[in-house]
Formats: C-alpha cells, structure tokens, sequence
C-alpha cells in the first residue's frame, strides 16, 4: 500500500510523490503541504464482513488494518502492537454500543487513558511509532499544540517511551482543570507540557513556525501527532466496522451520528464506506462553529470567527481533514485541490458544484446544534433513559434526532468524551455532578508540574533545546 498527497501534481514523478506506511506515519503532512491517502481504497472481500462476526475488537482492528500497511509491518508483529496498543481501554470491548431507543445506539469511545475517543488512535499510534523507530535507530521530538483533549491523549500514547520525547503547548488557563491535570500530572521524564502565555491559536503558530524551521526540524527530528496524521484515520475506521457489523452489518445498513469540529473522525467513517461498509447516511453535528452544517446546506464552506461553547473541543472553523473528502470529490485532481484551498485561504470562502454537491448530499447531513440545545439534550437523555452524555456526544445524539425519522436505518451516534471532562455543564442539566472513573478517581490529588512560557518562539525552542533528551545534529539527520 502506498500513499499519495492530495496536492500531489498529475506528472510528478512516482519516486517524489509515493510514499509507503512508515514514511506517512513518520512525516505527518506531505512536503507540498497536503495531507496523505492511500493510492488506491483497500476493500473488504466477499464474506470478510460476515467473517468479523463474533471476533475481538483486537482481532477485528488487525484485519481491518493490515491492508494499510503494506509491507511495512507484517501481521504477528502489529498483532502485538495492536494488542498493547488496546490494553489500557477500561471495557473489554473497547468501544461498547448501548441502545438509548428504538432506532438509537451510543458508541461509547471514551474507555481509553484519558477519556476521549482521540485514546483510540493515538494509543496505536504510540506503539507504531515505537516500533518504527526501535527498528530504524532513530528518534523523534513529538511536538503539538491543543486545546484540551489532543495534548493529553498524545502524552499517554508517548510517555515513558524510549525513543520519544513529547512537548505540549496549550493556552494557559484556558483548558479544563481536568484537562490541564491530565497533562501535567504525568511524571515521565519525556513528557513536557508546557502553558503558553496566549490562546490557542497563539499555540498553533507556535507548532507551525517550529516545523517551517528548517534547522531546528530536522536537528531534534520532529513529529507531529494531530489529527491529519493517516495513521489516527486508519485506527479509527476500526470501530465504524465493528459497530456496523455487531448491528447487522453487511445485511443491514447503519447510519452514523458524529460530532465534528476537523472532520477527523467523520472522514474516518467516509474511508470505511469506501472500504465497502454499508453505511446508510453520515449524519454531522457541529455545535455553532456551523461551518460544515453550513457547507452541507449551502454547497458554500464560508469562515467565521470562532465563538467558544459547551462543546470546547469543536471549537473550529477549518476542518483541516476536509481537504481528503474535496481530494476524493474533485476526482483526484491535486491541483484542483490546490486551487479550493488558495481561494479559501484569499477569500475565507469556496464552493463545489451542483453535481458534487449533490454527490455528497447523497451520504451526508450537516446538523448545527446550539448550547441551549446541547444542554437540553444532556438533560432528556438523562431523564428518559438515565443515561448521561457529555456535551461533545450529546451534539450528535441531538443531530441524529433531528433527521432520525428521514433515515431508515439504525443510527449510531459517537459519544466521544467522558462526562466527568467537562462537568459543569453535565451538572448543570441533570443535577448530578459526574465522577471521574476509578482510574482516575484521584487526578486531583496527584502533584502537577507547572511549566509556563511567554508567547515567543524563542524561548520556547530554547525550552525543548535544554530539556529535549537527545537533539540529533542536522548532518547526522541527513545521512540517516
Ligand atoms: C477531538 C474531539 C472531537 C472532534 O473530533 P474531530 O477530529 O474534529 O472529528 C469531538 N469530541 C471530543 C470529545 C473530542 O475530543
């Protein structure tokens, strides 16, 4: 299996514009700024989705994945890889489905580390870095900026790991008190999560201007772990599969409820239909950072200023992970790929035409769903099944129920966060204030390590300079 970046030019040469699994895992984003594909969709066998039936999430996540790979890793070693990578998920089943009505189930995909579905992805991808490197003799600097659930996931994935070091910057006192725990609570010695004095765009830029410099990317090798890296789609196509077929799957087709903000997750379920799952409609939720609903209304992606919400970690206005679907929609064309993105960048604006505007109706629904209606969702749900949702699922619980009477399928909508992350508003609804499971029942207690740097790239370079294990020379880099 090879990949291909979505600006790759027709005529560019196979040995520049190809790359194989290790590379795109390694590399994150493409040389010519675009995010990697694969060269051609994988897809399932006959009788491969009835064969799922009745196996392990494990042992379905390795089949489902192994054709991406190529041969960059043969099957027993990613079978152990996927088995550690699976080990610290607190449900046996890792991404349990429960029924709230007749037509609705959670999928709940909050049991990893740290409470949030981004666990799935970024566990594997820990163990696939590790392995990478230990068999290349090389190391990496994990740098990346969050604003609450992304920094946190990736310090669990890269902590106590030999051949990592990990810096995360996030905006000083803008995060959750849970999620800024989760960060800098953790003791390992490779871990580095750092408060910037400014926002969370400040924080971004930060990330961006290390990567554009030359020097100080390749001297300490950096890697970027966010959500256009190939391998977090890859490991999150796995739990669309095993819900689809659990429900019914291939004889029966399933629509999905997703809250989205970067199109990461949706994508991932856009990458199994094409694998050949039967999905019956992808049905969006984004809270009011709506310029997805809007795309899916309008056929126009307009940018607007960022407001923030219940739902904190949707708080987005480019939905970097788009930029794969308008691959796919504009017949493969990364010039015209190119083109979209120059007038958005000019302009804050582009469109698609009528007929793949149509196209895309087809599959998907965009649904905005506003605080006041986040929070009187958490509340139903609550009072009608007992159940408590927190403010990221209940913007797709809310989504699936607007168009769920149009849809003549089951719906599974994501639950993608633990209440106990953001309690206030849970509380607020249902009276109950939730609490954090037994793994964490003492994050509270457990000793915080502070680190707090102006908004300069300066001082933060010299920051992971000083305290960066082992900061390869550039030379030595090269000749790798
Ligand atoms: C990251 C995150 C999302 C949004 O994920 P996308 O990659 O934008 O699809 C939704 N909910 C929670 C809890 C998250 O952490």
């Amino acid at each position: 299996m090879n990949y291909i970046s979505t600006r790759g030019h027709v005529g560019q040469s196979q040995k520049a514009g190809v790359h194989n699994f290790e590379d795109v895992l390694l590399a994150g984003l493409a040389n010519d700024g675009g995010l990697f594909v694969p060269e051609t969709w994988p897809t399932f066998a006959p009788g491969f989705l009835e064969g799922l039936a009745g196996k392990s999430y494990e042992d379905a996540a390795i089949e489902i994945m192994l054709p991406f790979l190529g041969d960059a890793i043969g099957r027993d070693e990613f079978t152990v890889l996927v088995h550690q990578a699976h080990a610290r998920f607190a449900h046996k089943a890792v991404t349990p489905l429960i029924q709230i009505d007749q037509q609705t189930w959670l999928m709940e995909l909050f049991h990893g580390p740290t409470l949030a579905f981004k666990d799935v992805a970024l566990q594997l991808l820990g163990q696939l870095f590790d392995h990478i490197l230990a068999k290349r003799g090389a190391r990496i600097t994990v740098v990346g900026a969050t604003s609450g659930d992304t920094g946190s996931a990736a310090i669990e994935a890269c902590r106590d790991r030999d051949a990592v070091d990990i810096f995360i910057l996030y905006p000083a006192g803008r995060t959750s008190d849970v999620q800024r725990k989760q960060m800098t609570t953790v003791p390992s010695a490779n871990v580095h999560a750092i408060a910037i004095e400014g926002n969370f765009d400040d924080c971004q830029a930060l990330v961006k201007a290390m990567f554009g410099d030359a020097d100080f990317r390749d001297s300490h090798s950096l890697a970027a772990v966010n959500s256009i890296n190939w391998a977090r789609i890859m490991a999150q196509i796995v739990y669309y599969v095993v819900a689809a077929v659990a429900l019914g799957a291939p004889g029966r087709k399933i629509a999905f409820a997703v809250p989205t903000g970067n199109f990461g997750n949706v994508y991932a379920a856009y990458a199994a239909k094409r694998m050949g799952l039967p999905i019956e409609r992808l049905i969006i939720g984004t809270n009011s950072n709506d310029i997805l609903a809007r795309f899916f209304a309008t056929s126009e992606m307009r940018k607007e200023a960022v407001v923030p919400t219940y739902s904190p970690s949707m708080d987005i206005q480019v939905s970097s992970n788009f930029e794969r679907l308008l691959f796919e929609l504009l017949g493969r064309d990364g010039a015209a790929v190119e083109a979209k993105l120059a007038e958005f960048q000019a302009t804050g604006a582009f469109s698609v035409s009528p007929e793949i505007f149509a196209e895309v109706s087809a599959l998907f629904s965009g649904i905005a769903v506003d605080d006041a209606t986040t929070k009187a969702t958490i509340a139903g749900i609550h009072a009608d099944t007992g159940y408590v949702l927190d403010p990221h699922s209940a913007v797709g619980v809310a989504a699936a129920a607007r168009v769920a009477g149009g849809v003549p399928a089951p719906i599974v909508a994501l639950a993608c966060a633990h209440p106990a992350k953001f309690p206030e508003v849970v509380t607020d609804a249902t009276g109950i204030h939730p609490a954090l499971p037994p793994h964490m029942a003492d994050l509270f207690e457990r000793p915080e390590r502070i680190v707090i740097l102006p908004n300069d790239l300066a001082a933060v370079q010299s920051f992971i300079r000083s305290h960066a294990r082992i900061a390869v020379s550039p030379r030595q880099h090269r000749h790798r």
